[in-house]
């Protein structure tokens, strides 16, 4: 598969055209979505519309912008003018969008062609998208296994070369794992850096839009375009959005790197190994690469399942059968709110209100909630600490590879811990991306995490890039 800027590189100067790159993109979404599930809504009609409309920019001799004719994938909880949005429940069934997401507007601005909606866990609440209500999909690599989630979608249509790039959301991982098991590179960027105006929310104070790609600079183009101020969105920082590309390849000499502890601890021994070799290549590309310890990541798992169910539960009350989506009619509209939110929602989704609810109530929001914003605080105040001393920090993505289906759905917690390492940066509310990185059990993908400081994702993607030639994919 090409690259995102070979496509537009090849749409811009005639080489090729922005229809004719649909249709390989619908070619393969046609040979393979059956099996791996990976889009819910194929959007043809329109996907069409934006390509013609590249391509009539291009004739007229009109400036096309840096995604020219590249179709994208995004995850279905992103609004679309007129495009079916489920965030895969059965509650937002028949709904579609009057409006287009921020970052609509602004990868159509840049002359990218959005081709559909992709799978997720239901309202981004999962790591494996086994939680849609729309089947769950199939990891392009080895579709006997999960993609990872709750961005899966996206990360699949990647994988399998449906597109070159794509959209997810990342409130506790969601892109950077499902990138990790899937062999892509996956960011989670800084807290209020892209635009969250019509993404639907699921825990608004972690929640980031970010890309998926097959290379560092792809990523950085994508993430490049969406990002920057958008007054539509009271959380966006204030800046313009930040050069990315051009530091791509500044390298990482003199830079201090953290090798967490805590962020390896209990991973599989290829993931362990895959690490180690990620600090050897930082340290052979001239960095300092030294071990740190902070251990209040400890605590952030547990705050995390507290504060993102309480946002989940206030978030999801306005799914109430009048405004979206489905209805079940009853006798009253007491009666009408319970029985379509009863059959609207699955057992997670219905699992994460209780929780927030109850962690929210009169009663315990002190001992819960409380406790849990203490908790956030601290992660914060350390991680503040250990960027005084280091750069950057690295550790695993995952604890191990993609799984099999089934293999952590028997209790939530058990699921809950594949997140173990990402969910950190986003209590924190700083920017961290995986990038692959060798491979582990069966010849599977293993990715490598990057964490830093608000606003380092310059800094960030030099030192993915180092990685990414150290693994043999200059
Ligand atoms: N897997 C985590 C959860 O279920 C994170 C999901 C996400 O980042 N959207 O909440």
């Amino acid at each position: 598969m090409r690259t995102a800027a070979q496509i537009a590189a090849d749409v811009r100067s005639g080489a090729s055209s922005a229809a004719s790159e649909l249709e390989l993109s619908l070619e393969v979404i046609s040979r393979r979505n059956e099996e791996l599930n990976v889009f819910l809504h194929v959007d043809e009609a329109g996907a069409r519309a934006a390509a013609a409309a590249v391509d009539e920019r291009l004739a007229r001799g009109e400036e096309v912008g840096p995604l020219a004719g590249v179709p994208i994938a995004i995850k279905d909880n992103m609004c679309q003018t007129g495009v079916p949005t489920t965030c895969s429940s059965r509650i937002l069934e028949g709904w579609r969008p009057p409006y287009n997401a921020t970052v609509i507007e602004r990868v159509l601005a840049a002359g990218a062609v959005p081709v559909g909606k992709t799978n997720l866990d239901e309202f981004a609440m999962g790591s494996s998208t086994e939680n849609s209500a729309f089947g769950p999909t199939r990891n392009p690599l080895d579709p006997s296994r999960v993609p990872g989630g709750s961005s899966g979608g996206s990360a699949a249509a990647v994988a399998a070369a449906m597109t070159s790039i794509s959209l997810g959301s990342d409130t506790g991982g969601s892109i950077r794992q499902p990138a990790a098991l899937c062999g892509l590179v996956g960011v989670k960027p800084t807290y209020g850096l892209v635009s969250r105006y019509g993404l639907i929310a699921f825990a608004s104070s972690l929640d980031q839009i970010g890309p998926f790609a097959t290379t560092v600079a792809d990523a950085a183009l994508l993430l490049e375009v969406v990002a920057g101020h958008d007054p539509r969105d009271s959380t966006s920082l204030p800046e313009p959005a930040p050069t990315l590309v051009a530091h791509v390849d500044d390298g990482v000499a003199g830079k201090r790197v953290g090798l967490v502890r805590e962020l390896v601890e209990g991973a599989d021994e290829s993931v362990v190994a895959a690490v180690r070799a990620a600090a050897a290549a930082l340290s052979a590309a001239g960095a300092e690469v030294v071990d740190v310890s902070i251990p209040e990541l400890a605590l952030t798992l547990s705050a995390y399942y507290l504060i993102a169910p309480a946002e989940a539960s206030s978030n999801l009350a306005r799914f109430d059968g009048v405004r979206y989506g489905l209805r079940v009619d009853a006798e009253d509209v007491t009666a009408m709110m319970e029985a379509t939110r009863t059959a609207g929602f699955g057992a997670e989704v219905k699992r994460r209100i209780m929780l927030g609810t109850y962690a929210l109530s009169a009663g315990y929001y002190d001992a819960y909630y409380g406790q849990a914003l203490k908790v956030r605080t601290l992660t914060i105040n350390a991680f503040n600490a250990a960027y005084e001393k280091v750069d950057l920090l690295l550790g695993a993505t995952t604890p191990g590879v993609a799984f099999k289906f089934g293999a952590k759905t028997a209790d939530p917690m058990t699921m809950y811990l594949n997140d173990v390492f990402t969910i950190p940066t986003n209590l924190a509310g700083h920017p961290a991306l995986s990038v692959p990185f060798g491979t582990g059990e069966e010849g599977l993908p293993v990715g490598v995490q990057l964490l830093g400081p608000g606003r380092s994702e310059a800094q960030l993607f030099a030192a993915a890039r180092v990685l990414e030639i150290a693994d043999g994919r200059p």
